[in-house]
């Protein structure tokens, strides 16, 4: 089986003790590629690091709406002299998250916007985040698409009918550990059958969300286990687990251009 870790957060220092062992257990699992997901200028330095120097390993950068409070035009061209590097196959995450407020939502409007012209611009896929904005994050991506816009919601945990919407723009549909966790995971479980098999990715969104098969163990995520999730898909929608990767794969690879 081969697949493809479509967002992590491997620069994480939570990684760097056993960070080979770590990525072994990924070989181990058929993971042959990650994506690094940028946060902040920071973690996208560190992203873009990382997949200069290792095989399988691509990056993006962008700043998180949490962060967006610390962005400035001097934080977004500083990213986007990062993205000239061949290995950036991505501008994210952005978006909205009106649950935790970090930041407020005017500022978070604001940079979403800002970052969504300028992934246009450098014609990259987007990595939306979305969390709780109340249909705010849709609302601007139609009235801003004149054009389709490439990208993936990723860890999605919306609605029927914000998933029919996500669809319609032409967006991806990332799907994390979430699927497997058993309270959580039910309303996701059940319309997940409802998302056309050539719009799907798989993530962990490591070191958050484990899923449910390695709770128990670790609290800590990483790439290994988004086999985990890919197994739990297959279950849930009824396909071959091989032939799903298989596709999962290939979908992938469309939308980060690799
Ligand atoms: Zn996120
Ligand atoms: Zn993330």
């Amino acid at each position: 089986m081969k697949l493809f870790d479509s967002h992590c957060h491997l620069d994480d220092h939570v990684f760097e003790k056993d960070f080979d062992n770590v990525m072994q257990r990924a070989a181990d699992a058929g993971v042959k590629a990650v994506m690094v997901v940028g946060v902040d200028l920071n973690s996208s330095e560190k992203a873009v690091k990382m997949a200069k120097s290792k095989e399988g390993f691509y990056a993006s950068t962008g700043v998180h709406p949490h962060d967006t409070k610390s962005c400035s035009e001097d934080t977004v061209k500083h990213l986007m002299e990062l993205a000239d590097d061949p290995n950036v196959r991505a501008w994210g995450e952005i978006g909205l998250d009106f649950n935790r407020m970090y930041s407020s939502t005017d500022v978070q409007e604001k940079w979403f916007v800002r970052q969504l012209e300028i992934a246009n611009s450098l014609e990259l896929p987007v990595i939306f985040h979305e969390r709780d904005s109340n249909g705010r994050l849709l609302e601007i991506l139609k009235s801003y698409s004149n054009h389709r816009i490439k990208g993936v919601v990723h860890c999605f945990s919306g609605s029927r009918d914000e998933l029919e919407e996500y669809l319609a723009i032409g967006l991806y549909i990332g799907i994390t550990g979430i699927l497997t966790i058993k309270k959580r995971g039910a309303y996701l479980r059940d319309i997940v059958k409802n998302i056309p098999v050539e719009r799907i990715l798989v993530e962990t969104d490591a070191p958050y969300l484990t899923p449910a098969p390695e709770k128990n163990r670790t609290r800590r995520n990483e790439p290994a286990f988004v086999r985990s999730v890919l197994l739990k898909l297959a279950e849930v929608r009824k396909e071959n687990p091989e032939v799903l990767a298989e596709t999962i794969w290939d979908n992938t690879c469309r939308l980060y251009g690799v």
